[in-house]
């Protein structure tokens, strides 16, 4: 079946929120309609506006579970989460129209964030077997010591709009690999990919209440989960400025926190010889996802003398971009996800403008045909960009790429390093010792030597300065989030 054929038969329902293994209307009653990203005049369906009341319910029944989960053992889980797997894939279709729907991105595009959520969810299945504590000798005879690490109990999910089937089962399937319990928020832009993700948990035999689903708007549903007092743990990934008001919550009632936040990733370019492709990689790296990428290439830092050749095999591999509604086949870049995403890039291509820097190719809006239903940008390049300007400093997430250029090494780390940010980095050398000094000096939780800034499914993730705090997702670091550490004296 195709997306839009799929679509015309699975849309306008309503959905529920899922507490304790059951859909459950909010207590509030009502619903909010959900726009097609690519037509935003068709409705996919109805969501709950749920309340302070069904985040209580879902985080007592998540509180419960969390009891009965204890005695399910890690290889039980860890089979459960494998099954969860192998569901994502016989369901990859429907799961990649949902999501390509709400979120906009194309069919190849969601198609591989469900391939992506997969490897993570097989990869965390294994790690439930390796929740590892230590050993030590005694301080008298017959005396052992040891460490175990155990779950922390309810975790608090929040998830932003840009990969909804991903960052939920990178938040979720992690927790209860190691014997945590789930209240999931989705962005309100996307839950409806969220639902399948349930609905495949469910079906994968998670005990019920471990996973639960409360949907709804940040300033109530979220705001609510992360003040619960059951709730001993926050995964947030979203922007700094949300970040940073729920560490200060959390404080408070000294719960821990994941939080994955903003970037302003650089790619710098030092004398490499195969420009071609570095323009590729950053090509790539900066427009995925229209750009509302988090590791999104966003700055490309360039020494003076190789400028003007990188331009071009940039603006070369710009044109290769075709724009359009996902279930086109040969489209590679959908539009923004919604209004207010558009008009906020749209003005940052506005201030770039106003700053002086000069906007080499696309920033323009399209509207003709069947463009005039979404809201489609074309991939901007700017130059003449100067660190300090708003573009070069600030998150645009969007499709706009800026290059600065640099006289010296020394000066291309400086400018790297100049943002608040520090989530991802890219640097194209051919010098060994260039590459080492940039991975040692620049301000990054994740480093790509000649490669774009795209992560694997098995290595940790995460940011530092403004772009992240607390352990990183995904690789062995999840443990110290999900676990905390006991320490056990035994005499025999
Ligand atoms: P956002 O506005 O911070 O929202 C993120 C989530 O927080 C949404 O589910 C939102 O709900 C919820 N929220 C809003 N107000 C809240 C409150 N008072 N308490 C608790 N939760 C609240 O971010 P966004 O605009 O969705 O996403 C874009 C941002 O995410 C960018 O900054 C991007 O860099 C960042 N991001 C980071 C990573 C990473 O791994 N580092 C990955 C992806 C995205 P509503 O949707 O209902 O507002
Ligand atoms: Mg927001």
């Amino acid at each position: 079946m195709s997306m839009l054929s799929w679509l015309e038969s699975h849309s306008g329902r309503t959905y529920c929120n899922f507490i304790n293994g059951e859909w459950l209307t909010s207590v509030s009653g009502n619903t909010l309609p959900l726009h097609h990203a690519a037509r935003s005049d068709e409705v996919l369906g109805y969501f709950p506006d749920s309340t302070e009341a069904d985040v209580h319910r879902a985080v007592e029944a998540a509180h419960e579970a969390f009891l009965a989960l204890s005695q399910t053992s890690a290889p039980q889980r860890s089979a459960i989460l494998l099954r969860f797997a192998d569901l994502l894939e016989r369901d990859i279709d429907e799961l990649a129209y949902r999501l390509s729907a709400e979120q906009g991105k194309t069919l190849a595009e969601s198609r591989g964030e469900v391939g992506r959520a997969v490897k993570e969810a097989r990869f965390v299945a294994g790690e439930a077997l390796r929740i590892e504590g230590d050993t030590f000798p005694g301080e008298r005879t017959g005396v052992i010591n040891s460490t175990i690490q155990s779950p922390i109990g309810v975790v608090a999910a929040i998830a932003p709009w840009n990969f909804p089937v991903v960052t939920p089962v990178r938040k979720i399937a992690p927790a209860f690999a190691y014997g945590c319990t789930v209240v999931f928020k989705p962005a309100s832009a996307t839950p409806w990919a969220t639902i399948k993700l349930m609905e495949l948990f469910d079906e994968a035999g998670v005990p019920k209440g471990a996973i639960n689903l409360v949907i709804g708007s940040g300033s109530r549903v979220g705001h609510s989960l992360v003040g619960h007092p059951l709730v001993k743990g926050i995964s947030f990934t979203g922007s700094t400025k949300q970040g940073i008001r729920i560490q200060e919550i959390a404080a408070k009632g000294l719960v821990r926190t994941q939080l994955e936040l903003g970037g302003k990733n650089p790619a710098v370019v030092l004398n490499y010889d195969d420009l071609a492709s570095a323009a590729k990689q950053i090509v790539s790296a900066a427009f995925t996802c229209s750009g509302q990428r988090c590791t999104a290439i966003s700055r490309v830092i360039v020494l003076r003398e190789q400028a003007e050749e990188l331009k071009a095999e940039l603006l070369k591999e710009m044109k290769h971009i075709r724009i359009g509604p996902a279930w086109e086949p040969d489209v590679t870049m959908g539009p923004l996800i919604n209004k207010s995403q558009f008009d906020s890039v749209a003005q940052y291509i506005q201030i770039g403008k106003e700053e002086g820097a000069r906007l080499l190719a696309g920033g323009e809006s399209l509207s003709d045909g069947e463009y005039i239903r979404g809201h489609y940008l074309t991939p901007a390049l700017f130059d003449q960009v100067t660190a300090d300007m708003r573009i070069a400093k600030e998150e645009i997430f969007g499709p706009v790429l800026s290059v600065i250029e640099v006289d010296n090494e020394q000066e291309a780390l400086r400018v790297a390093n100049s943002t608040d940010y520090g989530l991802a980095a890219s640097i194209f050398t051919n010098n060994l010792a260039s590459a080492y000094r940039f991975a040692e000096g620049i301000e990054s939780g994740m480093v790509h030597i000649n490669h774009g800034t795209a992560s694997a499914a098995h290595m940790p993730f995460g940011g530092v300065k403004q772009s992240g705090f607390g352990p990183y997702s995904i690789g062995s670091s999840n443990k110290a989030f999900f676990t905390e550490t006991k320490v056990v004296y035994v005499q025999y």
